[in-house]
């Protein structure tokens, strides 16, 4: 899937986009597709699924869409954050932002991670729009985590895309690998944070899943 010259830095992880028509990737991306739908379908085989009966015959191509939408941020290039001038003498404080909803997928099993996430930064050179940092949230989450590596990279991405002078992050997970398997334990949740620079704030974040 990799597609050269389209390769960018955000943080310390470098990001592969594919923009498939402008570059001429479209056959090859199709072929990769068809082959990942091959995968999808000989898994439903090996598990014991009768792969031509009505109800699955379509399930491969429908699993690899949803599992593109649900890692979409390793192909999209993350979302323009928009700057406001402030247009007030002060230094402004910290912003907060809690329980923002996104969607991971863990890297161990491909399993989702249902979570909340809690930002707070002190806006630098400009003030960020509020609907573009949860894009970025959203966007930074659609792809398969760790989700301690991934509360660390979120602190730097926010970081540098709000151009800010610290950022707090606060993550509350709900690992499905641990909820329906494995451990099986539904009452659970992880909760990590990572912090830049001098931030003095108190974030909270909602559980997940709480209106169980
Ligand atoms: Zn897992």
């Amino acid at each position: 899937m990799v597609c050269k010259g389209r390769l960018a830095r955000v943080g310390s992880l470098r990001l592969n986009f594919i923009y498939g028509r402008r570059c001429g990737c479209v056959l090859k991306e199709s072929r990769l597709k068809a082959r990942a739908e091959g995968g999808v379908k000989e898994l439903l085989e090996y598990l014991g699924e009768d792969v031509s009966r009505p109800g699955v015959v379509n399930t491969p191509r429908r699993f690899v869409k949803a599992m593109e939408e649900l890692t979409r941020g390793l192909r999209e290039p993350p979302p323009e954050v928009v700057f406001f001038p402030l247009e007030y003498e002060a230094e402004v404080g910290p912003v907060v932002i809690e329980n923002i909803g996104a969607v991971s997928v863990c890297e161990h099993h491909l399993l989702p991670i249902i979570l909340r996430i809690s930002v707070a930064y002190v806006p630098g050179n400009g003030i960020p729009g509020l609907s573009k940092v949860i894009k970025l949230v959203k966007w930074a989450a659609a792809r398969p985590i760790m989700q301690e590596r991934f509360t660390e990279w979120i602190a730097d991405l926010l970081m540098e895309k709000l151009r800010a002078k610290a950022v707090y992050v606060k993550v509350c997970g709900v690992h499905m690998c641990s909820f329906i398997r494995g451990a099986k334990d539904e009452h659970h949740s992880m909760t990590t944070e990572a912090k830049r620079g001098e931030i003095n704030v108190r974030l909270r974040c909602k559980r997940p899943l709480s209106c169980r």
